[in-house]
């Protein structure tokens, strides 16, 4: 079972967090099944197909279902959790 740190905010952080990205997600929707918090959403970039983005950070457990239902392996888990999650805020603001 993994350890989860406190952050400055005393909130419990997560070990590792889902960076998706972009060019590489074919907007298949595997990921967005495979997740048991319903954290990831297929949104609308302007691409050619919507692309999977983790829509509610706030509910992700950093359990990696979701990079492991990604073929493509357009999820990648990244120990980087604090700005992981301060970019996906700024673009959920943003978007
Ligand atoms: S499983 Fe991978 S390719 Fe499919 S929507 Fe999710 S990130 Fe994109
Ligand atoms: S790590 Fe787990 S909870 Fe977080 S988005 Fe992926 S599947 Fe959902």
């Amino acid at each position: 079972m993994s350890s989860n740190r406190t952050g400055t905010d005393g909130k419990k952080m997560l070990d590792r967090f889902p960076w998706i990205i972009p060019f590489s997600c074919e907007g298949c929707g595997d990921c967005i099944e495979a997740c048991p918090t319903g954290s990831i959403e297929l949104v609308d970039l302007g691409r050619k197909v919507d692309k999977a983005r983790v829509t509610n950070p706030d509910t992700c457990i950093g359990c990696g279902k979701c990079a492991q239902a990604c073929v493509v392996g357009a999820v990648q888990m990244t120990s980087c959790v604090e700005k992981a999650l301060q970019l996906y805020k700024e673009k959920t603001r943003l978007g």
